[in-house]
This record gives C-alpha cells, structure tokens and sequence, in this order.
C-alpha cells in the first residue's frame, strides 16, 4: 500500500512549512488557501491545488487544517464548501489551529456522524518550530486516530503528545499561552528596564538567557526587538484571540486569571493603535520601549 493522501487547508506562517515538511517526507499533498497565492510554493514542490476545502477532503485520506480564527475553522469545516460537505467516511481530520475546545468537540461529534474521525491537535513552537520541524504537538480526540496519524505528525514536530479527549489538545494549548502571556509580559519589561538602566540589552540576553530566566521567548523574541524586527512571527491579532479563549474557558470553569487577563489587556491596546498584525514581541511599544537597544 502507497502512502496516505495528505490534505492540507490554510497555508500561511506556519501551514506552509508544516505542509512543506510533509511534501518531503514523500506524501502527496492536495491543498487549499483562502489566497491562493500563499500556496504556490507548495505547488512548485508537487503540491496539487484544490479550488475548496470539500475537494482537498474529497481528494485526500488525512486533512490538516490550519487557518485563523475559530470561524474560520468553523468555515473550513461545515461552511457549504467545507470539509463535511465531502464524503469523508473513514477519514481522518486533524485541526490544528488554536480554536476553542467547544468547536473543537463539535468537529470532533460530526466527524463521528459522518463515518470519520477527527483530532485537535494546536501546535507551539512559532515560526521557527513550524519551519525547522522542532514543534510540539498536543492532540485531543480518539487515540487509535492518534496512532493512525502519528508518524506524520513526527514529520512536522519533535514533541507529539496524546492529551486525552477531544478538546484536550486545545486545553493543553490554552495552558501554554497563559504561560507564554506571563513570559512575554516579563521579557519585554526587563528589555525596557535594562534599556532604560543603560545595560548593553545584548550582553544582558546573554547572562540572564543561561540562567532562572531561560525560556523561549527571551532565546527567540528579544533578539528581534534588539533588531528592531517586529514582523510576525506569532501576530498580536491570534495571541489576544488565544487569551479571550482562555479567560472564557477559564470563567466556565469558576476561575480568574489576573496575570492573563492583565497582558490581554496590554495587547488589547496595541491592536486599538492599529498594531494587531505586528508580532507578539511588539509588547516593549506598550511599555514605552519601541527603540530599546
Ligand atoms: P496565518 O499566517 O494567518 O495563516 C492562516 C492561513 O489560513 C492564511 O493563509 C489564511 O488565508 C488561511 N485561511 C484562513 N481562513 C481560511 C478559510 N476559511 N479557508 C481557507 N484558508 C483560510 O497564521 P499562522 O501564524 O500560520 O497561524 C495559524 C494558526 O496557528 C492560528 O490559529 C495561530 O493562532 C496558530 N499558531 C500560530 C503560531 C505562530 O507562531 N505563528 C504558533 C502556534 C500556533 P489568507 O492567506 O487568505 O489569510
């Protein structure tokens, strides 16, 4: 038997190179973007273009989806041209957008209706992880359509995680970008402060990155706002979309989260000085750092 026939909508920041990786792994690729021209590298590899998501689900035997936001998950899946508009009885779906675990159970209970299955499988890692093929992975949903997709997902991530049910993966994700709120929130204001304290910020990166504060987003982010690079990245417009899924995930279950609620906040406002399409790192221009050096 040949290998699967892969299936994949959305092919932005991080679809492309996901998808990309998957092309070189030997796997027929049909895929299929709002702008179509975002999808023409992938063509050139040998990617074979579909002109809807209902004929990338038609064509292939296991669909990735990773779009923008939960409506367009919700479009990309039960829209008129969408997923679920296919035949897709013994298929497999694997969203990997961060959405909202209530749509993702929904997904999850059609995919069921119709024959198929489908798992919520969110990613973190950013566009580096996405283009050097190092991300984790959290998946939610059924474990033997786990184990069924799992060596395809290897080929994109070097961390692939089963969670538990359907939802779990976005749960789990919903948990990383609580922590990543706090990281962000905290690497931009010590960037602000050593600026303003007259520290060389490179030198600075350097000791503190070897030390307590280590995590990704100093590694990976601070070296952009020392550049003055910020382009996306992760954009500001998703980030506050993950943390209103949080907050409101996190109010259903009877809980408040000050910090996280506090940095949406923050972003809130960039995107109100028209900056939702700048990367995560934009943080520093709200607290005054828009030039720290
Ligand atoms: P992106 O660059 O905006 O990519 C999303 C792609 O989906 C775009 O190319 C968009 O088309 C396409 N799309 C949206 N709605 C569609 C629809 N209805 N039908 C077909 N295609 C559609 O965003 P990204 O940075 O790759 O992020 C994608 C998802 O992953 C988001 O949920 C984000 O929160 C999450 N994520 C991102 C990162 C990161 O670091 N970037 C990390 C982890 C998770 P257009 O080209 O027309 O806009």
């Amino acid at each position: 038997m040949g290998k699967q026939k892969i299936g994949w909508i959305g092919t932005g920041i991080m679809g492309k190179s996901m998808c990309s990786h998957v092309i070189d792994a030997g796997y027929e690729a049909f895929v299929f973007n709002r702008t179509k021209s975002k999808a023409d590298e992938l063509v050139a590899k040998g990617a074979v273009w579909c002109k809807s998501a209902a004929e990338v689900a038609s064509k292939a035997d296991i669909v990735f989806t990773i779009v923008g936001y939960p409506k367009d998950v919700r479009q990309v899946y039960f829209g008129d041209e969408g997923c679920f508009a296919a035949d897709v009885k013994g298929k497999v779906f694997i969203d990997m957008t961060t959405t909202e675990p209530t749509l993702t159970q929904e997904i999850f209970k059609r995919a069921r209706i119709l024959g198929a299955d489908a798992l919520d499988a969110p990613v973190s890692g950013g566009d580096r992880g996405a283009r050097e093929a190092t991300l984790s992975i959290m998946a939610g949903g059924d474990r033997d359509a786990f184990e069924k997709v799992l060596p395809i997902l290897n080929v994109m991530g070097k961390s692939v995680i089963y969670e538990g049910k359907a939802g779990a993966g976005q749960h789990t994700k919903m948990a990383n970008q609580i922590v990543i709120a706090g990281t962000m929130a905290g690497v931009s204001e010590a960037m602000v402060y050593a600026s303003s304290a007259g520290l060389d910020i490179g030198t600075m990166l350097k000791t503190i990155g070897g030390g307590a504060a280590g995590c990704w987003t100093l590694a990976n982010l601070a070296p952009r706002v020392e550049k003055g690079d910020f382009k996306p990245g992760f954009m500001i417009d998703h980030f506050v979309k993950d943390m209103r899924i949080a907050i409101s995930e996190a109010q259903n279950m009877g809980l408040r989260l000050p910090a996280l609620e506090l940095v949406c906040s923050e972003y809130e406002d960039l995107q109100s000085k028209g900056l939702g399409k700048l990367g995560t790192q934009a943080l520093v221009k709200e607290i005054g750092g828009s030039d720290v050096h």
